[in-house]
């Protein structure tokens, strides 16, 4: 009798946050794409943010998950910053290509009227600006480009970076769906992008494809995973998933870089801070923790420099 062998790790996997990427059209295409509820969910309550907040910032960070995965080197860490001049001001992300993103926005607690069609209006939110994006490779000088914002939706920015930054046609869609109660309920992405060589052939079907595609948040609702949509949005392509890996909101700070920090002041701020028995904070904008470090211990740093 057949039966199907269960991949128990595989399954897990699955069941959180992940990035799905896949290959189709022998080659000719690229395509990406996440969950990330959980991922969205940790930057809301770190952050505090507004359901705007967590719909803007949500989508960076999954670009940003996304983005990592297409690196080739496993210590290059990619930074997407969105300026604009809207309310929210500001977004950075970072992420490295083993799924770890973190990231903030310079205001969390923009409240702004729902558009027409009841969605979130990120774009009013973020404004007019540029996104910048940078490449960063321990002992390599960081490589950046930067595009003007099209939209200020994040997706079509992105979709407008690949092609003018690296002339790579692409679609990226990008959604967070905010719950009644401000927690996450949907959170999710794609990139799709032709690689050089491909046909005429294949750019029609996949625009055939792409017309009239109902938003990520609606196919997350469907109950559609990552590996789901790409196989719809890449039917007749010969889609073929290549390699599936977990995601999350990590962020790397702790005591002993909080210290490296207050180090860096110099001994006459710090003899200061020890003499008013001052506790020092550093407060980490990219995950919103606050390391405490008291004057015993900035005294000993004191002495360990001299
Ligand atoms: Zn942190």
């Amino acid at each position: 009798m057949a039966h199907e062998v269960i991949d128990f790790e595989d399954a897990r996997l699955r069941q959180h946050d992940h990035i799905v990427r896949g290959t189709a059209a022998d080659g000719m295409i690229r395509a990406i794409a996440c969950t990330a509820k959980e991922t969205v969910e940790e930057a809301h309550q770190n952050h505090n943010t507004s359901p705007l907040v967590t719909a803007a910032l949500g989508r960076l960070l999954m670009a940003g998950q996304m983005m990592g995965q297409m690196s080739k080197a496993d210590d290059e860490l990619i930074t997407l910053t969105v300026r604009g001049d809207g309310p929210i001001e500001g977004l950075t992300v970072t992420a490295n290509n083993r799924g770890q993103v973190k990231g903030f926005a310079h205001h969390a607690h923009v409240w702004l009227p729902l558009k027409e069609d009841g969605h979130l209006d990120v774009g009013a939110g973020i404004g007019h600006g540029e996104l910048s994006v940078v490449f960063d490779r321990p002992g390599i000088a960081p490589y950046s480009s930067q595009v003007e914002l099209v939209s200020s939706e994040i997706g079509e920015d992105l979709t407008n970076y690949f092609v003018l930054s690296d002339q790579v046609p692409s679609s990226v869609g990008v959604g967070v769906l905010v719950a009644a109660d401000t927690s996450v309920r949907q959170a999710g992405g794609f990139i799709i992008q032709l690689m050089p060589g491909y046909t005429e052939d294949v750019v029609v079907m996949l625009e055939n494809n792409l017309e009239g595609v109902c938003s990520v948040t609606d196919m997350l609702e469907r109950g559609m995973t990552p590996n789901d949509m790409l196989n719809y949005l890449l039917r007749d392509l010969d889609y073929e998933e290549l390699e599936v890996r977990s995601s999350e909101f990590y962020c790397g700070c702790n005591e002993e870089r909080a210290l490296r920090c207050v180090a860096a002041l110099g001994a006459d701020d710090i003899r200061d801070m020890v003499e008013t028995a001052e506790t020092a904070e550093v407060y980490c904008h990219f995950c919103g923790r606050r390391h405490y470090i008291t004057p015993d211990v900035l005294a000993k740093v004191l002495e360990d420099n001299g």
